[in-house]
């Protein structure tokens, strides 16, 4: 195998899907994934604009519910979670 179609492989191999990065960035964000998980993750946000965008959505969650501890603002879940459903599906068009 000729090192051009080796490096291919490993590329597609160590490339998530939107799929995978979603599954993952709850851990990614809490920081429980390995090294190298998070690398890959990293990699995948960076060149993945629905998938910035949800990382910036969970992190405002997390936020939201650090500030507030003992009660989370339920209108607040819910609008984070609308505003993902939109990017979901396209509405919020660059
Ligand atoms: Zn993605």
């Amino acid at each position: 195998m000729s090192s051009l179609v080796g490096d291919l492989m490993n590329r597609l191999r160590g490339r998530l899907t939107c799929a995978e990065t979603l599954e993952l960035l709850q851990q990614y964000l809490d920081g429980e994934l390995s090294a190298e998980e998070a690398r890959q993750v990293a990699r995948h946000l960076d060149s993945c604009t629905m998938c910035e965008t949800e990382s910036e959505i969970y992190r405002e969650i997390k936020l939201a519910i650090s500030l507030s501890a003992t009660e989370t603002d339920p209108e607040v879940i819910a609008r984070l979670e609308a505003f993902g459903e939109r990017v979901r599906n396209g509405d919020l068009a660059e």
